[in-house]
Parts: C-alpha cells; structure tokens; sequence
C-alpha cells in the first residue's frame, strides 16, 4: 500500500508551533490573537464551520468571537459591522462565512474587509498580491496543500504538477503557490482533452473537482503523489475526488478525506492570524 498521508498528524505539529507562539507572547505580556467571524443567517454548513473554528481557535489560545446577523440586515448595515471591526485594534482576522444570502452583492461586502485583517485572502488587494507573488496571507485550503507536500518532505522544484480544477478558491491559488515554489504546472479543467494521459505524466496530482471517486486506476501510476481536496457527501459520508480503495495500494503516495487536506485548514487560519497581529503591531 501506497504511503497515507495523515493530515490530522501535519495539523497537530502546527497546532503546537501556534500554541507555542501565543503562550511565548502570554509570558511576555502581550495580548493574544483575535478573530471575528462573521455569519449572516442561519445556513447549517456555515454554522458547523464557526463552530469549529471558536473550538480550535479557543483551544490554541487564540480569541474568537462570533458575529451572528439576522439575514434581515442591510447591506449598508453589514459594511457598517465590517468598517467597524476593520477599525477595532483589537481585532486581528475577519471571517465572513460564505455563501451570503442572496440578496447581498458578496463580492462587494468581501471587498470592505480590510486587506490586513482579510485572513483567508478573499478580497481584491490581496489576491493580486498572491498572483504577483507577493507577500499576503494565503487562502487555507491551498495552503493546507502546500503544508501537506512541503512537511511530507515532498520536493516541489521542477516536479510536474497537475491540477485538476481552476475555481478561485483552490485550483487557481494552489497553481500559483506551486509556480512559485518552481513546480511545472498544468491546470486541468472540464473541457481539457487527454486528462489521463496528462495524469499518468505528472509527479503530483491535486484533485479538486467535487465528483466523488473520480480519479481512479486509469489516472494513475506507482509513482503518482495524490493530493485530494474533494468534499463530496455521499450517503451521508464525506467522499474524496479520488476512489481511495482502488488506488491507495497502486500510488506512491495519497490523502485520505476525511483527514487530509481539510484537517489542516482551521489551523492555518490562526497562524494567518497571528500573522496578522504580527503585521498590525509592525
Ligand atoms: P468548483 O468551484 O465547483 O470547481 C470545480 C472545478 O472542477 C472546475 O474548474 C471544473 O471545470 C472542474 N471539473 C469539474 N468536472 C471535471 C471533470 N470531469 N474533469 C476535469 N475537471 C472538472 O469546486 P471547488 O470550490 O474548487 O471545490 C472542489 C472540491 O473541493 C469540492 O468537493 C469542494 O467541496 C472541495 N473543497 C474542499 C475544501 C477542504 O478544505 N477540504 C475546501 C474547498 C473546497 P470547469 O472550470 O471547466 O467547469
């Protein structure tokens, strides 16, 4: 059997380097890191999520305080609350859980969040930033890839990479962060033609499409490295993009889901925070 790796041990390692950081400043007499995290309406998914952020923020020693909207807010009220925490020196991260209710323009609402305090990279100004390889924060589950490859003592220089998706939230960011870390990538899509051929080439495969099980045996070979960002619910069971049990035993090496990419994504938005409070006292 191919190596699995084990997101939850990865996080766990950066979950001391955090916790580590906030006791170092405790004892020096500085405050802790501070997040906002903002929901509009009462969407079940996104209450999961806040809810396990407050969990791991609060157990790192991180503050975290909930903001929870009626969806029955104005747009001009809900720039109002983001201007204000914008404003608030005590606070060092801004979440604003997505999707918003329909009737709010969301691209315009990211946009007020202040680029210093944007801790998941969502607005305008620091997106830029990333595509131009500059320094901002980077988007969590890109960034969970890249964690995940660089502490397995993956080499990412000159290797080939292929990307399976281009959204804005991970096959697009993932592909410059792997650019910049001198990999050769190739981005894939619905419409590109030969993608197994393509698959068979390439050293590293990062598979976000969101169709469950769909990079099987004929994608794949003995020295493929398999990085699987798919979240597909299957029967009430969280389903990968690629079939786990038909390949595990071919790759070299694989992610599981649950437990791999998205097991290391709340961790990295408190060191985007404390990253953060760095730069706000700076
Ligand atoms: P998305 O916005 O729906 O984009 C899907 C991408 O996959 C599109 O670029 C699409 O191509 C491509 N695609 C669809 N079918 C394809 C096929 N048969 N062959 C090749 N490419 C295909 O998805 P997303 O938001 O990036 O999310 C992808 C998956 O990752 C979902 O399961 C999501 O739940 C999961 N996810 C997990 C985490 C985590 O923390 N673990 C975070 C974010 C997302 P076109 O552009 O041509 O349409």
């Amino acid at each position: 059997m191919g190596k699995i790796i084990n997101g939850k041990e990865i996080a766990k390692d950066i979950k001391e380097e955090i916790k580590e950081y906030i006791l170092k400043r405790k004892e020096k007499g500085f405050r802790s890191p501070k997040i906002v995290s903002i929901l509009v309406g009462n969407d079940g998914g996104s209450i999961y999520y806040i809810n396990n952020q407050e969990k791991v923020a609060i157990s790192l020693g991180c503050n975290f305080e909930k903001l929870l909207l009626n969806e029955e807010i104005s747009e001009e009220d809900l720039i109002k609350e983001i201007e204000l925490l914008n404003d608030n020196k005590d606070v060092d991260g801004i979440i604003l859980q997505l999707p918003l209710p329909k009737s709010f323009n969301e691209k315009k609402i990211i946009n007020i969040i202040s680029p210093k305090k944007d801790i998941d990279c969502l607005t305008y100004i620091n997106q830029g930033k990333l595509y131009c390889g500059e320094k901002t924060f980077i988007p969590c589950t890109p960034n969970s890839i890249i964690n995940i490859l660089e502490r397995s003592n993956i080499e990412l220089e000159g290797k080939n990479v292929v990307v399976i998706g281009r959204s804005n939230i991970v096959g697009k960011p993932v592909s410059q962060l792997l650019l910049n870390k001198n990999s050769t990538v190739t981005i894939c899509h619905s419409k590109t033609r030969n993608l197994k051929e393509i698959c068979k080439s390439a050293d590293i495969i990062v598979v976000a499409i969101g169709k469950p099980k769909f990079l099987n045996e004929e994608y794949v070979n003995s020295n493929s490295i398999i990085i699987d960002v798919g979240t597909s619910a299957v029967n009430g069971k969280i389903t990968g993009d690629a079939d786990f049990d038909k390949i595990s035993d071919i790759v070299k090496m694989i992610t599981p889901v649950p437990g791999g990419v998205g097991a290391l994504t709340t961790t990295l938005l408190i060191k985007n925070t404390c990253e953060a409070l760095e730069n706000n006292e700076n």
